[in-house]
Parts: C-alpha cells; structure tokens; sequence
C-alpha cells in the first residue's frame, strides 16, 4: 500500500527500532511509548484492519502472537504484559495496517476500561 507507514517500514523505507523481522512479520519499538516497553508486531502483508483477516490469515495471525511473547520475555517483560488490537474509529485505530501492541513495564497497569 502506497501511503501506508507501517508498510513503508516493513519494506525499509522509513526507519525505525527494530526488534524482530523475518518473512512475514516486523517487530519494532513505538514512536510514542505508552509504558516503559511498547512496541508493535505487524505482519508485512497489508491487513488495514482486523476486519480485514480471512481465514487464510489464521496461521500468520497465530504466529504474532506467539512471537509477542518470546518478544516480551526478551524485552524484560517476564512479569505480565497487555496486548491490544485496535480496531477502526470506535477502537481507537490511527494507523490502518493490523498491528498488535505489547505494553509492559515493572508495575502492573489499571483495568481495561
Ligand atoms: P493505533 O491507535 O493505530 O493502534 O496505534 C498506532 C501506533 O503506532 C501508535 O501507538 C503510534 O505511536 C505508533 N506509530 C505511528 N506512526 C509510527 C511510526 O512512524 N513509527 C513508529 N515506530 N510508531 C508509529
Ligand atoms: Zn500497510
């Protein structure tokens, strides 16, 4: 996708902290942490939104999330972490390529409201 961010980034055009990359997937810290670890997993495949997932994407989906784990242990997260999916306008989404956040830091975060 020509004007997407997160594509760009996937394909190197535009810099950022990287964590994990392999053929499918990026890893990479946010530009505007919300807790003392947050980064974003996305899969290079332009998926706008989770609305946009098929059944054909099972297996890249369970893949990210399996990976925000071991990520998580590596970034020092052993003692919990949140990951959130935001979804279009009533979710709060800003950029329109899938991504999932993992958000941690040393004490525990509020309840989801
Ligand atoms: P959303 O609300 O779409 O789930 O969140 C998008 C996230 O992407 C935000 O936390 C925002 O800080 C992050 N973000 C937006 N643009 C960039 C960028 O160019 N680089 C990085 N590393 N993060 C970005
Ligand atoms: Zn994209």
């Amino acid at each position: 996708m020509a004007d997407c961010i997160f594509c760009k980034i996937a394909a190197g055009e535009v810099p950022c902290k990287k964590i994990y990359e392999d053929e499918q997937m990026l890893a990479f810290h946010d530009i505007n942490p919300q807790r003392p670890v947050h980064f974003l997993i996305i899969p290079k495949l332009h998926l706008a939104t989770l609305y946009d997932v098929a059944p054909e994407h099972e297996a890249l989906l369970g893949r990210l999330l399996i990976k925000a784990v071991s990520l998580a242990r590596s970034e020092g997260l052993d003692d919990g972490f949140r990951t959130i999916v935001n979804t279009g306008r009533v979710g709060g989404q800003e950029v329109y390529h899938l991504h999932l956040h993992v958000l941690g830091g040393p004490e525990p975060v509020g309840p989801m409201v």
